[in-house]
Protein backbone atom coordinates (compact mmCIF):
# COMPACT_ATOMS: atom_id res chain seq x y z
CA UNK A 1 0.00 0.00 0.00
CA UNK A 2 0.75 3.30 -0.84
CA UNK A 3 -0.37 7.06 0.20
CA UNK A 4 0.00 9.81 -1.85
CA UNK A 5 -1.09 12.94 -0.32
CA UNK A 6 -2.39 15.95 -2.52
CA UNK A 7 -1.97 19.40 -1.44
CA UNK A 8 -4.92 20.67 -3.71
CA UNK A 9 -5.45 23.91 -1.91
CA UNK A 10 -9.07 24.64 -2.54
CA UNK A 11 -11.44 26.32 0.22
CA UNK A 12 -7.95 26.55 2.77
CA UNK A 13 -5.77 23.77 2.55
CA UNK A 14 -7.10 20.92 1.75
CA UNK A 15 -5.75 17.66 0.65
CA UNK A 16 -6.86 14.53 -1.21
CA UNK A 17 -5.41 11.72 -0.76
CA UNK A 18 -4.75 8.18 -3.40
CA UNK A 19 -4.33 5.14 -1.74
CA UNK A 20 -2.76 2.26 -4.05
CA UNK A 21 -3.54 -0.91 -3.33
CA UNK A 22 -2.87 -3.56 -5.95
CA UNK A 23 -2.25 -3.82 -9.53
CA UNK A 24 -1.67 -0.11 -9.72
CA UNK A 25 -5.55 0.43 -8.32
CA UNK A 26 -6.01 3.22 -6.16
CA UNK A 27 -9.05 4.42 -3.41
CA UNK A 28 -9.35 8.32 -4.12
CA UNK A 29 -10.39 10.27 -0.70
CA UNK A 30 -11.87 13.43 -0.83
CA UNK A 31 -11.33 14.72 -4.55
CA UNK A 32 -11.13 18.30 -4.11
CA UNK A 33 -9.02 21.73 -5.54
CA UNK A 34 -6.93 21.73 -8.06
CA UNK A 35 -8.00 19.18 -10.03
CA UNK A 36 -4.73 19.40 -12.14
CA UNK A 37 -2.81 18.21 -9.14
CA UNK A 38 -4.90 15.15 -8.84
CA UNK A 39 -5.19 13.96 -13.13
CA UNK A 40 -0.82 14.64 -12.47
CA UNK A 41 -0.35 12.37 -9.60
CA UNK A 42 -2.81 9.60 -10.96
CA UNK A 43 -1.19 9.46 -14.65
CA UNK A 44 2.53 9.74 -13.21
CA UNK A 45 1.62 6.42 -10.99
CA UNK A 46 -0.24 5.05 -14.01
CA UNK A 47 -3.28 4.55 -11.55
CA UNK A 48 -6.73 3.32 -12.07
CA UNK A 49 -8.95 4.80 -9.83
CA UNK A 50 -11.62 1.99 -8.28
CA UNK A 51 -13.33 3.76 -5.50
CA UNK A 52 -13.45 7.38 -4.61
CA UNK A 53 -14.85 8.32 -0.58
CA UNK A 54 -15.60 11.17 1.03
CA UNK A 55 -15.35 11.94 5.01
CA UNK A 56 -18.20 14.02 4.76
CA UNK A 57 -20.51 16.58 2.68
CA UNK A 58 -18.97 19.34 2.91
CA UNK A 59 -18.82 21.05 -0.44
CA UNK A 60 -15.03 21.67 0.25
CA UNK A 61 -14.12 17.87 0.03
CA UNK A 62 -16.40 16.91 -3.05
CA UNK A 63 -15.83 19.82 -5.14
CA UNK A 64 -14.65 17.25 -8.30
CA UNK A 65 -16.93 14.28 -7.48
CA UNK A 66 -18.33 14.87 -10.76
CA UNK A 67 -15.70 14.12 -12.63
CA UNK A 68 -15.09 10.85 -11.40
CA UNK A 69 -19.07 10.17 -11.56
CA UNK A 70 -17.64 6.99 -13.45
CA UNK A 71 -16.19 5.49 -10.58
CA UNK A 72 -17.98 3.93 -8.09
CA UNK A 73 -18.34 6.00 -4.83
CA UNK A 74 -19.31 5.71 -1.08
CA UNK A 75 -21.25 9.22 0.30
CA UNK A 76 -21.06 8.97 3.56
CA UNK A 77 -24.61 9.06 5.13
CA UNK A 78 -25.54 10.00 9.06
CA UNK A 79 -24.25 7.13 11.48
CA UNK A 80 -23.65 6.47 15.03
CA UNK A 81 -21.08 6.66 16.94
CA UNK A 82 -18.63 4.07 15.89
CA UNK A 83 -20.56 2.27 13.63
CA UNK A 84 -18.58 0.57 11.43
CA UNK A 85 -18.46 -1.11 7.59
CA UNK A 86 -15.31 -2.90 6.02
CA UNK A 87 -14.69 -2.15 2.36
CA UNK A 88 -12.80 -4.91 0.67
CA UNK A 89 -11.39 -3.17 -2.78
CA UNK A 90 -7.95 -3.30 -4.79
CA UNK A 91 -6.31 -5.41 -2.26
CA UNK A 92 -7.12 -3.10 0.42
CA UNK A 93 -9.14 -3.06 3.77
CA UNK A 94 -10.97 -0.24 4.55
CA UNK A 95 -12.77 0.47 7.56
CA UNK A 96 -15.20 3.32 7.51
CA UNK A 97 -16.36 4.55 10.99
CA UNK A 98 -18.83 7.01 11.68
CA UNK A 99 -17.59 9.72 13.39
CA UNK A 100 -21.05 12.79 13.51
CA UNK A 101 -19.60 15.85 15.20
CA UNK A 102 -18.37 18.58 12.35
CA UNK A 103 -21.26 17.27 10.23
CA UNK A 104 -23.97 14.64 10.62
CA UNK A 105 -22.61 12.52 8.36
CA UNK A 106 -18.90 12.91 9.37
CA UNK A 107 -16.76 9.59 9.03
CA UNK A 108 -13.27 8.28 9.13
CA UNK A 109 -11.29 5.76 7.22
CA UNK A 110 -8.82 3.38 8.53
CA UNK A 111 -6.58 1.42 6.09
CA UNK A 112 -3.83 -0.57 7.66
CA UNK A 113 -2.14 1.78 10.23
CA UNK A 114 -4.00 4.96 8.88
CA UNK A 115 -6.81 7.19 10.08
CA UNK A 116 -7.88 9.70 7.43
CA UNK A 117 -10.23 12.08 9.42
CA UNK A 118 -11.38 14.32 6.88
CA UNK A 119 -12.57 17.62 9.16
CA UNK A 120 -12.86 15.60 12.31
CA UNK A 121 -9.71 16.18 13.38
CA UNK A 122 -6.23 17.77 12.17
CA UNK A 123 -3.04 17.86 13.33
CA UNK A 124 -3.79 20.81 15.40
CA UNK A 125 -7.37 21.69 16.32
CA UNK A 126 -10.88 20.11 15.30
CA UNK A 127 -13.41 21.06 12.73
CA UNK A 128 -16.07 23.38 13.49
CA UNK A 129 -19.27 22.07 14.51
CA UNK A 130 -20.83 25.65 12.76
CA UNK A 131 -22.08 24.17 9.55
CA UNK A 132 -24.38 21.00 10.04
CA UNK A 133 -22.28 19.70 13.02
CA UNK A 134 -23.17 19.25 16.76
CA UNK A 135 -20.76 19.71 19.57
CA UNK A 136 -21.86 16.81 22.03
CA UNK A 137 -21.57 14.72 19.11
CA UNK A 138 -18.01 15.52 18.09
CA UNK A 139 -17.02 15.67 21.59
CA UNK A 140 -17.99 12.34 22.11
CA UNK A 141 -16.48 11.49 18.54
CA UNK A 142 -13.42 12.36 19.72
CA UNK A 143 -13.31 10.58 23.29
CA UNK A 144 -13.82 7.76 20.69
CA UNK A 145 -10.38 8.52 19.07
CA UNK A 146 -8.65 8.75 22.27
CA UNK A 147 -9.95 5.28 22.73
CA UNK A 148 -7.65 4.33 18.86
CA UNK A 149 -4.41 3.47 19.25
CA UNK A 150 -2.33 6.63 19.63
CA UNK A 151 0.02 5.69 17.20
CA UNK A 152 -1.88 5.58 14.26
CA UNK A 153 -0.77 7.76 11.60
CA UNK A 154 -3.03 10.83 11.12
CA UNK A 155 -4.07 12.41 7.22
CA UNK A 156 -6.20 15.66 7.95
CA UNK A 157 -8.35 17.01 5.23
CA UNK A 158 -7.11 20.07 5.66
CA UNK A 159 -3.43 21.66 6.73
CA UNK A 160 -4.00 23.07 9.39
CA UNK A 161 -1.35 22.40 11.93
CA UNK A 162 0.75 20.18 9.69
CA UNK A 163 0.04 17.67 6.66
CA UNK A 164 0.19 14.56 9.12
CA UNK A 165 1.09 13.34 12.89
CA UNK A 166 0.50 10.84 15.17
CA UNK A 167 -2.78 10.31 16.22
CA UNK A 168 -1.79 10.86 19.82
CA UNK A 169 -0.03 14.22 18.98
CA UNK A 170 -3.21 15.73 17.00
CA UNK A 171 -5.09 14.79 20.38
CA UNK A 172 -2.25 16.32 22.38
CA UNK A 173 -1.72 19.13 20.08
CA UNK A 174 -5.66 19.87 19.82
CA UNK A 175 -6.26 20.06 23.91
CA UNK A 176 -8.16 16.80 23.65
CA UNK A 177 -8.96 15.28 27.16
CA UNK A 178 -11.76 13.18 27.85
CA UNK A 179 -13.05 12.59 31.12
CA UNK A 180 -13.41 9.45 32.74
CA UNK A 181 -16.73 8.89 32.79
CA UNK A 182 -17.37 9.66 29.28
CA UNK A 183 -14.62 7.25 28.24
CA UNK A 184 -16.68 4.47 30.47
CA UNK A 185 -19.30 5.71 28.84
CA UNK A 186 -17.84 5.13 25.58
CA UNK A 187 -16.29 1.66 26.24
CA UNK A 188 -19.63 0.21 27.38
CA UNK A 189 -21.31 1.40 24.13
CA UNK A 190 -18.38 0.45 22.01
CA UNK A 191 -18.17 -3.40 24.04
CA UNK A 192 -22.38 -3.59 23.39
CA UNK A 193 -22.29 -2.10 19.92
CA UNK A 194 -19.22 -4.96 19.21
CA UNK A 195 -21.20 -7.60 20.85
CA UNK A 196 -24.50 -7.08 18.92
CA UNK A 197 -22.46 -7.05 15.68
CA UNK A 198 -20.31 -10.44 16.18
CA UNK A 199 -24.11 -11.74 17.55
CA UNK A 200 -25.56 -10.50 13.74
CA UNK A 201 -22.60 -12.02 12.31
CA UNK A 202 -23.06 -15.36 13.96
CA UNK A 203 -26.55 -15.74 12.75
ZN1 LIG B 1 -16.05 20.12 6.61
Amino acid sequence: MKIIQIPVNGFDNNFSYLIVGKNNEAVLIDPTGDLNKILEEINKNNLKITLVLLTHSHPDHSENLKYFSNTKSIIPKKGVLGEEKVINISGLVIKLIHLPGHTKDSVVYLIENNLFTGDTLFCRGVGTTAYGGNEIELKNSLNFLCLMNGDITLWPGHNYGGSSCTLKEALLNSKIKPSKKTLDLLKNKIEQYELNNSKKNKI
